[in-house]
């Protein structure tokens, strides 16, 4: 067998290996199957691999970087593969957000008003709202990005006022560390501020927690949408970026 069809072969059984495990993390959990979106993160992959998840089903996935996602996405929109749902989880720089709203679908990332501003502003007319998520800072490290708390409601309400975005949840990245019960406890407080956010606002359906190593605890304290790179395409390569 070539190295490629190999390396194919290994991204097919690699989504199955994870949608089992999603599938007893929901049953462990007592939540319904098909109660949660499985996001592909393709960052710094190659188109062939996207496509390859996308013949197995796959039809959502996210990009972090502008550079490398103004490459990959009109290339495969090209291709005919149209129905894909593409959503930007990376930081964003002010002066990037025009390609951003010209590009995905959905952007998880948002976490202060003058991004929320931009990106409203440079929506194309003829797509249909930019549907935003607020990224939340919930590892109290001062480098991550994120809204903190204190700031949440003012960014919510003003996010809400901006004609080309729709709001639609919350997403969070936890503390890179081994001790579960401090990413088990983030998780829960951003499911809380989400349930009762859910409540007042309309549209309000997504919370996007868990990454390859805390999966199994997102989906336990109620993730909607899981955001996977590494279990799926292997570990990433940073050096042709
Ligand atoms: C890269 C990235 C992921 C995927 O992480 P894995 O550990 O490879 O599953 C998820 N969320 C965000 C915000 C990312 O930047």
């Amino acid at each position: 067998m070539s190295q490629l069809s190999k390396m194919l072969e290994n991204i097919t059984s690699n989504l199955k290996k994870v949608h089992d495990e999603i599938n007893s993390c929901l049953q462990r959990a007592e939540r319904s199957q098909n109660d949660l979106t499985l996001l592909c993160v393709s960052k710094t992959k190659p188109i062939s691999q996207i496509i390859e998840a996308y013949n197995a089903g796959e039809r959502h996935f996210g990009e972090s970087y502008i550079s490398e996602a103004k490459d990959k996405i009109p290339q495969i929109k090209e291709m005919g593969y149209k129905d894909i749902v593409w959503h930007f989880i990376g930081p964003i720089q002010s002066n990037k957000t025009k390609h951003i709203a010209e590009l995905f679908d959905i952007v998880e990332s948002v976490d202060r008003l003058k991004v929320a501003q931009r990106l409203s502003d440079q929506r194309p007319k003829n797509l249909p709202p930019l549907k935003v998520l607020i990224q939340v800072n919930i590892s109290n490290e001062e480098q991550k990005s994120g809204c903190s708390y204190a700031d949440l409601d003012v960014l919510i309400n003003e996010v809400q006022n901006l004609p080309q975005l729709e709001l639609c949840g919350l997403m969070g990245v936890a503390e890179d560390t081994a001790d579960k019960e401090i990413i088990d406890k983030s998780f829960v407080k951003l499911h809380e501020t989400f349930n009762s956010l859910k409540q007042k606002l309309p549209h309000f359906d997504i919370l996007s927690i868990g990454m390859t190593h805390d999966m199994d605890l997102a989906i336990k304290e109620g993730s909607t949408e899981i955001r996977i790179g590494t279990a799926i395409f292997g570990a990433r390569n940073y050096g042709k970026l």
